[in-house]
């Protein structure tokens, strides 16, 4: 965060993963300065191409080549528009980062705004899609799994959460020095804490081309997120068969009941069911019980740090204790 006589000349950076949109990107940055002029912000642009097919990437050649403001990135296949950003987070140089989709469905009349929030102190700036048409398909499906994440994960996640944010230096090099490779953004910055708000938008129409994210990829990063921020999937089978131990724990006291006081049991009926229920809850507590230590294993090798620093004292020794310091 820069102090106000500094922030004029700080370096902001707009990092856009592509994959196919080359009718967008002149557009893209004509607007995106335009848009910034009132901050007195001159930004530098980030492409990167992940792995486009259209020409893309002889576009962001030819763009960074008569631009010094402009630079690329090119992945050698794709990756996936989350690993597109892991890219743009190492080599983004700017004191704040904006990452914004190719496509102008990010309105660029936020980034103003945005800027004028960072510069008030705030370390990230989220931004909250607000639909306009809330019974098409993927509005209803993204609602359904921002209810299930609140419910199961344990970082909040507000319902709309975009990818579309500035974040200071210090989370870029934060976000830097994480260890894990599966991101999931939405989640991860509100992980990080420090000072954060969150800016409604609605979203323009696709200026060109079509969407990236099929149902598959969606339910891709919807799977990496819940999995990334919550155990729940893998505590579930012990609950289970916890809870199958605890209903057969009761029936077979009936059973047994059953078997020596009333003449309703068949011969072998008794030991039958109680072998049956008996070995099944033990079956899916074993398995649970695999799972939790599965569990731990996973949070261990995730390798996300305990905390992050905000500042310490003396000045000169910030964020080099135990926790995570960012890395360059
Ligand atoms: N994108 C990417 N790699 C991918 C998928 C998407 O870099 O594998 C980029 C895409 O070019 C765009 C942004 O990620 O700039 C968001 O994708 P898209 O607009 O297709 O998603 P939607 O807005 O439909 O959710
Ligand atoms: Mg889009």
């Amino acid at each position: 965060m820069p102090a106000p006589e500094e922030a004029a000349s700080a370096r902001v950076t707009i990092l856009v993963p592509c994959l196919d949109e080359k009718a967008t990107l002149a557009d893209l940055v004509a607007e995106v300065r335009q848009a910034l002029e009132p901050t007195g912000v001159t930004p530098e642009f980030l492409f990167v191409d992940d792995g486009s097919t259209d020409g893309t990437l002889d576009l962001l050649r030819e763009m960074s080549a008569s631009d010094e403001r402009i630079s690329y990135l090119a992945l050698s296949r794709n990756f996936g528009h989350q690993a597109a950003l892991s890219a743009g987070i190492d080599h983004a140089e700017g004191d704040a980062v904006i990452m914004m989709d190719a496509d102008l469905q990010h309105p660029v009349g936020l980034l103003a705004e945005m800027v004028r929030l960072w510069r008030s102190g705030c370390m990230a700036v989220n931004t909250l899609r607000v639909d306009g048409d809330s019974r098409s398909g993927k509005t209803l499906s993204s609602r359904a799994f921002y209810r299930l994440f609140r419910l199961v994960a344990d970082v909040e996640l507000q319902p709309g959460s975009a990818d579309f944010r500035l974040l200071d230096r210090l989370l870029v090099l934060h976000l830097r020095g994480l260890p894990e490779k599966a991101r999931f953004y939405r989640g991860l910055v509100p992980w990080m804490g420090f000072r954060q708000v969150y800016l409604p938008y609605s979203p323009r129409s696709r200026r060109s081309g079509k969407t990236k994210y099929s149902l598959r990829r969606m339910i891709r990063l919807a799977l990496d997120g819940l999995i990334a921020f919550s155990e729940v999937p893998l505590v579930f089978s012990f609950v289970a068969g916890a809870g199958v131990v605890a209903v057969a724990v009761l029936y077979s006291l009936w059973i047994v009941y059953a078997h020596f006081f009333t003449q309703r049991t068949l011969t072998g009926w008794s030991s039958l069911m109680l072998a049956i229920l008996g070995l099944g809850g033990l079956v899916l507590m074993s398995v649970g019980l695999v799972s939790l230590y599965v569990a731990r294993v996973y949070q261990e090798v995730k390798g996300r740090p305990v905390y992050l620093l905000r500042e310490s004292s003396p000045p000169g020794s910030r964020g080099d204790g135990g926790g995570a310091s960012p890395k360059r």
